[in-house]
């Protein structure tokens, strides 16, 4: 049954996730207690992450104030201790789960008091003191403990174990103000550890890293000319976001915090209650239309510097836009869409981000001319889709797939951040040839697939991507191997 009065149904809100671990896994999230040391960028969005996982108790620890202007997502933080206003404010997102707030840095034994009964503890902070008294009562208690810290154009992520390694205290960071665009590109990846170590996998063992700037963007970081750009952001440049679920939502905050001067979203779907666990601006929006609302969240949540309309269209074959963008972003779910957003791209001589999720993965890949390779000699894309779409249309099937706001957050803000390698190489370096991935279970949860050559194909015509109903018929006619489990459900 479907509601059509905006009001979220709180059974459906898990039901993309429970997919992948049922009612059980969903407890063992409800039933855990994670504490997240330190309420800025990284804590923050961290504890974003974990709550529309819906990780059933967070403990928001932080003795600072609320910045003057500090905003979460479109809302407004009220003046007062960030430990007390923040989890009025996360509550919004997702009220099934609990948030406690505590007013005090972890400074003392009496503070570790707040670490009590917690599965896990995550230290956030730039601060080596606080993160030796988190190590410590982890230690002492047997949690595992998360250490995180950001800073412009660079972040880290390390489990700590049983050894003494001052790298847990990431001198690097301390003193240094946190960058909220570093943090949101950590948050996922921190919220999948976190996931795993309550669900008893174990968790990653190098260290996590993610770094703007010229050649490989996991490693440690050699120039801090990517800090330059962050105050003036992209204000001259447009983009496009084709697809406002998963992926859109997260690229919408990313975007935001990029300073894009427009950015524009295209999708056909309203937001429903199962969408609500990783389409992070939908928590006031279910049944209303994605693209007019997450227009409105970039102009809220930019206080109105980028601009942003909402197209409520049906991507379909030709699909155009009266704007030519300086970058577009393949947002979409599935890969016929995706060939459409590849073929008008190409038309419209702009560069193009593609990023995709699974539910342990993502992946990222730009399409430039010039300098990478198209999305149809990497991926086979215009086939792969037609392929797919025919597929679809010859079942009845209609299978949803499972998603979870982690590898959604992931491959969407890394998507975003490469558009700087497209729109300022001169501070950024040169867009990566290739595709570039995140892996939950790899040994290095980043890595890439660095292609040598480009393609001549942003000149030649691209194929009508049309399919009819004789095409169809054609395809099932030829390929009954690939319909004979759907035709079987059927
Ligand atoms: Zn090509």
């Amino acid at each position: 049954m479907k509601k059509k009065d905006g009001m979220m149904i709180e059974e459906d809100r898990y039901a993309r996730q429970k997919l992948l671990w049922g009612d059980d896994g969903q407890a063992r999230l409800e039933q855990a207690r994670v504490a997240v040391v330190g309420l800025d960028h990284q804590g923050v969005y961290a504890a974003l992450c974990m709550t529309s996982l819906g990780v059933g108790n967070i403990v928001l620890i932080d003795g600072s104030n609320v910045k003057r202007g500090e905003m979460f997502l479109d809302m407004s933080v009220p003046k007062g201790a960030k430990a007390e206003q923040y989890p009025q404010l996360m509550q919004k997102i997702n009220k099934q789960v609990t948030i406690e707030g505590y007013t005090t840095n972890l400074e003392s034994r009496i503070d570790q008091l707040t670490l009590e009964g917690a599965d896990v503890i995550i230290d956030a902070t730039n601060d080596a003191a606080s993160k030796r008294w988190a190590i410590q009562y982890g230690k002492e208690n047997d949690i595992p403990v998360l250490s995180t810290s950001s800073r412009s154009g660079y972040t880290k992520l390390m489990t700590v174990n049983g050894v003494q390694d001052p790298a847990f205290l990431m001198p690097m960071f301390e003193g240094h103000q946190q960058s909220a665009l570093m943090a949101l590109i950590m948050a996922g990846v921190i919220t999948e550890e976190v996931r795993k170590a309550i669900f008893g996998e174990p968790l990653v063992e190098d260290p996590v890293r993610y770094k703007l700037g010229e050649g490989y963007r996991f490693g440690f970081p050699q120039n801090e000319n990517t800090t330059l750009i962050g105050e003036k952001g992209l204000k001259n440049f447009s983009a496009a976001m084709l697809g406002g679920g998963g992926l859109g939502c997260w690229g919408a905050v990313a975007g935001t915090l990029m300073k894009f001067g427009r950015l524009d979203m295209y999708d056909y779907d309203t937001f429903e209650s199962h969408n609500v666990n990783r389409q992070i601006l939908a928590y006031d929006g279910i049944d209303k239309l994605k693209a007019e609302h997450v227009a409105d969240k970039i102009e809220k949540m930019s206080k109105g510097k980028t601009k942003s309309t909402g197209y409520n269209l049906l991507i379909l074959p030709g699909f155009d836009t009266d704007i030519k963008y300086d970058v577009v972003f393949d947002f979409v779910d599935n890969s016929y869409t995706r060939a459409i957003n590849a073929a008008y791209a190409i038309k419209k001589g702009i560069p193009s981000i593609s990023a995709g999720a699974l539910p342990y993965s993502a992946r990222w890949d730009i399409h430039q001319e010039g300098k990478t390779q198209c999305m149809d000699c990497m991926f086979n894309i215009y086939e792969e889709g037609r392929k797919e779409e025919m597929i679809r249309r010859a079942s009845c099937a209609a299978n949803p797939d499972p998603s979870v706001v982690m590898s959604n957050a992931i491959g969407a803000v890394a998507a975003m951040l490469d558009a700087y390698t497209v729109l300022r190489p001169d501070v950024f370096g040169e867009p990566f040839n290739g595709e570039q991935v995140y892996r939950s279970t790899g040994q290095k949860r980043f890595g890439t697939s660095p292609l040598v050559d480009i393609c001549d194909c942003y000149h030649h015509n691209i194929p009508d991507l049309e399919i009819s109903d004789e095409d169809v018929a054609a395809f099932v006619e030829a390929n009954p191997h690939l319909l004979q489990e759907e035709v079987q459900e059927a």
